[in-house]
């Protein structure tokens, strides 16, 4: 993204930040792009007072609505199999939560699209992420089960909520040469899946064994 839409830089240059950085890079995250992101979105700003010491840690905690935000370290590797496919333009994330993977996103690509299907995270987000500064975000307030059709394709999509199935209509929505990073599967644990959309059709891989929230249908 264009360096003069990013907002003012976290003064996060703490223990914390460090600790967290080494974990990361420790767990796998290579990508010195995601790694700097990381250490400069202020995680502390996406949580709830009563959780800011815990923010720089390597966990999920909760946001309210029974949902949560998701632990850095797959935030990271999200965000880093997203991009190593190639650069992306316009990407879609399902599941905006407290917008913090919104955040990350938003440093990387040009444009970033988040559907969020619970109406006061929705709005707690796109308000957060305008007083952060983003100039770079759309967030809806919308079930993104089947994507967000309305703004695609995208060269990039990543659902931060788990999907018993993937569905056709939001491969549909992937630009040839696009990339959907999604957890599949119906229990606690799920498969981190990677799907590329080739000039001929799809391929997948399973890349890690992770939880999510479960992706439900209809708005809340
Ligand atoms: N990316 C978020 C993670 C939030 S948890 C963050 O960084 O904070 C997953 C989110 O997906 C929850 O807020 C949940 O309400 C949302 N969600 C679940 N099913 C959805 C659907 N069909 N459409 C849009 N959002 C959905």
């Amino acid at each position: 993204m264009k360096a003069s839409l990013l907002p003012s830089r976290a003064r996060a240059g703490s223990s914390a930040v460090a600790r967290l950085t080494a974990e990361l890079r420790a767990n796998g995250i290579t990508d010195a792009r995601v790694l700097e992101v990381m250490a400069h979105v202020p995680r502390p700003q996406f949580v709830d007072g009563s959780w800011q010491t815990e923010a720089w840690k390597n966990k999920p905690l909760p946001i309210g609505s029974a949902q949560t935000i998701s632990q850095p370290f797959v935030v990271a590797l999200m965000t880093q199999l997203l991009l190593a496919g190639g650069p992306r333009r316009q990407v879609l994330e399902i599941g905006t939560g407290s917008g913090y993977q919104t955040a990350v996103l938003a440093e990387l690509v040009e444009c970033v699209f988040s559907v969020e299907r619970i109406r006061s995270l929705s709005e707690s987000a796109r308000r957060r992420l305008r007083a952060l500064g983003y100039r770079n975000i759309h967030c809806g307030y919308a079930d993104g089960t089947d994507g967000w059709s309305v703004h695609g394709a995208y060269d990039g999509i990543i659902v931060t909520a788990a999907a018993a199935a993937v569905s056709p209509s939001l491969l549909a929505q992937l630009v040839p040469g696009g990339r959907l990073v999604v957890p599949v599967g119906g229990g606690e644990i799920q498969q981190l899946r990677v799907i590329d959309r080739g000039p001929t059709g799809f391929t997948s891989r399973d890349v890690a064994a992770v939880n999510f929230v479960p992706l439900l249908g209809g708005r809340a």
